[in-house]
């Protein structure tokens, strides 16, 4: 009896050790690429000492967390080839759920503050900026990020977010050759024409989908559309965001949206 419990358990021992695959690391894919299509940038809304706690100890996290000290650090929280939970519900042209093919960067901020004379919002340091330019840089490298994939947390979730801000410096990004820029002059050329007459509701929906936001189809100025309109502006043109369809917002659509030339 002794013996046929020994056999069986050696049996099963064997058994369980053959069934574990023999994985031969010989032979690679040609055809194959990073499963990271987009950069999505956040604000803390809190200091760093409860940034690191919440990134850390709680179900929200990100790839990385740029701090606020003099030195900004860079921390590393998740593995770029894992899923870092940052971007909730989400959308980005026909891409939703924008955790499972994004990289995560929160930077802390404070975000803004509701004062007696309106909303303040807090800038970032040069040398916040520098640091995430670099990090940018090395993850555009390692994952080919095309220049359109780098997105704010607003972007990708207009109606519940507002972050970076419009402090955020889009155009630092665009400087350093990271993000697509709508060009200044073909702006200017495009505005007369719509100061003429300005587009109806119904053509900044499109134009605005067809840039990439999720943005109702309704032919009318609803409570969606707008904040969609702010997130546009406040990344564009942050001298103003008020969320109202005028030339200048629909010059610089006209421009984003145009076909680009074959190179
Ligand atoms: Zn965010």
């Amino acid at each position: 009896m002794k013996k046929l419990l020994l056999a069986s358990l050696i049996a099963l021992l064997t058994g369980c050790a053959t069934q574990l695959p023999n994985i031969d690391h010989s032979l690679t894919s040609k055809g194959q690429s990073s499963r990271v299509r987009f950069v999505v940038i956040h604000y803390t809304v809190s200091d760093l000492p409860l940034s690191v706690k919440l990134l850390t100890e709680k179900e929200v996290s990100a790839h990385y967390l740029i701090t606020d000290e003099n030195e900004p650090r860079v921390y590393a929280l998740v593995d770029e080839n894992r899923a870092a939970w940052h971007a909730g519900l989400s959308s980005w042209k026909t891409y939703t759920a924008l955790n499972y093919n994004s990289i995560g960067i929160e930077i802390v901020n404070p975000g803004f503050k509701d004062m007696p004379d309106g909303r303040h919002w807090y800038g970032f340091t040069g040398r916040q900026i520098d640091q995430l330019v670099a990090l940018l840089k090395q993850i555009k490298e390692r994952h080919q990020i095309a220049p359109e994939n780098f997105l704010g947390h607003a972007d990708v979730a207009p109606q519940r977010k507002q972050d970076p801000g419009p402090m955020f410096p889009w155009k630092r990004l665009a400087d350093e050759g990271l993000i697509a820029w709508p060009d200044a002059s073909a702006v200017a050329a495009a505005l007369p024409k719509y100061e003429t007459q300005l587009p109806d509701v119904a053509w900044f929906q499109q134009k605005l989908a067809q840039h990439g936001y999720a943005t109702p189809q309704t032919g009318v100025l609803d409570p969606e559309t707008h904040n969609v309109l702010v997130t546009f502006q406040a990344k564009y043109r942050n001298s103003k965001w008020d969320g109202v369809p005028d030339a200048e917002s629909a010059a610089i659509l006209d421009v984003l949206t145009a076909p680009k030339p074959k190179p």
